[in-house]
């Protein structure tokens, strides 16, 4: 049986008729950048997140990237992330010219442990980037207590949790800016690259809306050096066909994993840890396993698609070589790096396919 990765299909089979009807609109109205798509569905997503705005933006990176700026975060600053995510939350930091200060997660749920945050906390702290890796919330009380004691900002890095809750309330809805990512293979995503940020703060979504549309607060008036990231009208309309489906899915995503996590028994293979105050979306399904490179290589003559995330920690990329950290700088990081495995996990897993990934990984 060949089980891939990840899969679009029986998603895009779901909505086939919505999806076209999408498209059919705005090719009719001819209208393709900042038209009425874009309002509505930040106005869905703000609805369906719980906050006040949400700013479509062009991707998740940039989602990021714009909150940093908005909140005047710049050269000099410092800004702490996990040392386990992927390189946009790295990468925002950078664009903005501040610096990006690692602290180890939690080797039992992935992401930032509230207890390795305090040490980095120096005089040129401004803000946390808590994200919500696989689709487990982070810890957010104590990473908010610490915002709250230090006077720090928090953003969230959302683009792998669409929906999920910490304490019954929706990530997203914790720090002063959330970023999401609709790229095509997250929670929800688009039929191409898009993003946005949702938030309470009504001049901080302006000045965000501002800067992703060239600074430009009225058409040819720039007040601030801006980008050009605008959540494109067929990407809007795609998103509002495919929110309402998005509980569905993520449903569908849970139903895989309480399978995974009551039918796999293997003694070198540990399942993920989730934290009993978060309700997660499982954006991936996260193994670890000491044989990790045999595991992937057995699973694959099997026909069954893996990934790691990531293969090379962030403080170990050619990229960041100018901040001086090498093998042994964030030994978390690199343990996880080193042993993390992702099963196959979409909306659309058949009961067969499910049983096939089950029963092979017992047989490792
Ligand atoms: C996907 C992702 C991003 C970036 O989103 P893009 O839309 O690809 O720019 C940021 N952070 C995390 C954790 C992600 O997984």
């Amino acid at each position: 049986m060949e089980i891939p990765f990840v899969s679009f299909l029986p998603m895009e089979h779901a909505l086939d008729t919505e999806l076209r009807t999408a498209f059919e609109r705005v090719y009719e109205r001819s209208w393709y950048i900042e038209g009425t798509e874009g309002k509505s569905f930040e106005n869905a997503f703000a609805g369906y997140c719980g906050t006040k705005y949400c700013v479509g933006t062009g991707n998740g990176l940039d989602a990021l990237m714009l909150s940093l700026k908005a909140l005047g975060i710049q050269k000099g600053d410092e800004v702490i992330l996990p040392s386990n995510t992927f390189i946009a939350t790295a990468l925002a930091i950078t664009y903005v010219g501040a610096t990006p200060v690692f602290a180890e997660p939690d080797i039992k749920t992935f992401n930032i442990a509230p207890c390795h945050i305090e040490d980095k906390i120096t005089q040129k702290t401004k803000a946390i980037m808590p994200v919500h890796l696989y689709g487990q919330p982070c810890d957010m009380d104590p990473i908010l207590e610490l915002a709250l004691r230090y006077n720090l900002y928090i953003v969230e890095d959302c683009a792998q949790a669409h929906g999920a809750a910490y304490k019954g309330r929706k990530i997203g809805t914790f720090g002063h800016a959330a970023g999401f990512s609709f790229y095509p293979g997250k929670n929800l995503g688009a039929l191409g690259d898009a993003g946005a940020v949702v938030t309470d703060n009504e001049a901080l979504a302006e000045k965000i809306k501002a800067l992703g549309n060239y600074g430009s607060d009225y058409k040819y008036h720039h007040i601030y050096q801006g980008h050009n990231s605008r959540l494109d009208e067929l990407q809007a309309a795609f998103l509002s066909a495919k929110l309402p489906l998005l509980d569905k899915m993520n449903a569908e995503r849970r139903r895989i994993a309480k399978l995974y996590m009551e039918g796999i028994h293997h003694p070198e293979i540990i399942l993920p840890y989730v934290n009993p105050d978060t309700e997660p979306v499982w954006h991936l399904f996260s193994v670890r396993c000491q044989k990790r490179d045999a595991l992937e290589a057995f699973l694959d003559t099997k026909g069954i698609g893996t990934n790691k995330h990531y293969p090379i920690p962030i403080h170990l990329q050619k990229c960041y070589r100018d901040l001086g950290f090498g093998k042994g700088s964030f030994p978390i990081a690199e343990e996880i790096s080193a042993t993390q495995l992702s099963l196959p996990m979409y909306y659309g897993m058949t009961e067969e396919q499910i049983g096939y990934v089950i029963d092979t990984i017992n047989k490792f």
